[in-house]
């Protein structure tokens, strides 16, 4: 079976949930084979996790160029690798990165490239969604070597457990390309990663700005925080922390909407939730429509209360 290379979502060895996703894909079409790019160290202790989820071989690219340079050393990487590995197709998260690096590898091997699907076959054609979400398209890669972006969330990692031997990889990237000149710390909210939290508390223009009750509950749930685009735009909540078409899409087991109303455009980035709550002082706003449990109220009133019981427990 030919091989297809998954490239590794990691912080320092600690590998993100997208990538498990990916392995579960890359299962369908051939034997995965995971790319690390980082130290040799942080690498073997992920490759028991990505052994886990179905990765036969843990490739690892460990050098500095890597770490100063941005995006262009990982697409020179996956260009390299295509040329001598021959996979049949190469995945990758959905992220700005992700996408950049996708697109700048599949124009150096003359590659095609399709970017956001939300799911992927064994024959390796993509499923994308388009016009938020209202369209559902299937398309293949029709010349080289399909590189394909896949959304986070979009399906289930399921393990697989698999040998997942570390091979390093013996090849040194040019360098060229913007640097990274400096690295400022975001101070640690304490909260888990929003396309990674199994509870998501989402605030929209309903909140004026005052995210303090959306965010207690969001602590009290043990869940991250989202935000309308709506919100995003007024300046109340960085854009990091957008759901939606143009924002992430997040799957949890548990999304409440408070203050949100529902445009499609939000649909689009939290409709495959398990549980949707929907919190709005408007009866007939269309976040009902889509919502398992809606309840009519100012969130002012319903956030702190929910919180306050969710506290007891
Ligand atoms: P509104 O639509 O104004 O709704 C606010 C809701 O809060 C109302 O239903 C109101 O009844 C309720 N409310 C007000 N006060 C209270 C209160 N005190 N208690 C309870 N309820 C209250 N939007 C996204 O979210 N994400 C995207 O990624 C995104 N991408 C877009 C891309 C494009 C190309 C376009 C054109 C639009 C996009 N939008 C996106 C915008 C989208 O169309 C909506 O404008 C946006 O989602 C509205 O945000 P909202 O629900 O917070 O605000």
């Amino acid at each position: 079976m030919s091989e297809v290379l998954v490239l590794v979502d990691h912080a320092d060895g600690t590998v993100r949930k997208p990538t498990f996703e990916l392995l579960t894909l890359a299962r369908r079409a051939g034997t995965p084979v995971a790319v690390f790019v980082g130290a040799t160290e942080a690498a073997s202790n992920a490759a028991a996790t990505l052994a886990e989820y179905g990765a036969e071989t843990v490739l690892v690219a460990d050098d500095p160029v890597y770490q100063n340079v941005l995006v262009t050393p990982a697409a020179e990487l996956l260009a390299h690798l295509v040329g001598s590995r021959q996979p049949a197709a190469v995945l990758l998260p959905s992220s700005f990165d992700g996408k950049e690096i996708a697109a700048r590898a599949a124009a150096k091997t003359g590659s095609g490239v399709i970017t956001d699907a939300i799911d992927v076959d064994a024959d390796l054609t993509a499923t994308q969604q388009v016009f938020a979400a209202a369209y559902t398209v299937t398309s293949k890669v029709a010349k080289g070597t399909p590189f394909i972006t896949v959304k986070p969330n979009s399906v289930a990692a399921e393990p697989a457990p698999a040998t997942g031997a570390v091979e390093a990889i013996d090849f040194t990237p040019s360098g060229t390309g913007a640097r990274v000149v400096s690295v400022e710390e975001k101070p640690a909210s304490g909260r888990p990663e929003l396309t990674e939290a199994a509870t998501v508390v989402t605030g929209g223009r309903g909140t004026g700005g005052d995210f303090g009750p959306v965010e207690a509950l969001a602590d009290a749930l043990g869940g991250a925080v989202g935000a309308s685009r709506a919100a995003v735009d007024a300046g109340w909540y960085p854009h990091a922390h957008q759901v939606g078409q143009t924002g992430k899409t997040v799957s949890p087991q548990l999304y409440i909407a408070a203050g949100v109303s529902g445009a499609v455009q939000h649909r689009a980035g939290m409709q495959t939730s398990k549980t949707i709550v929907a919190v709005n002082k408007d009866e007939d706003a269309p976040i009902f429509e889509l919502a398992d449990f809606g309840v009519v109220g100012d969130i002012f009133d319903v956030l702190p209360q929910a919180t306050e019981e969710v506290k007891k427990r």
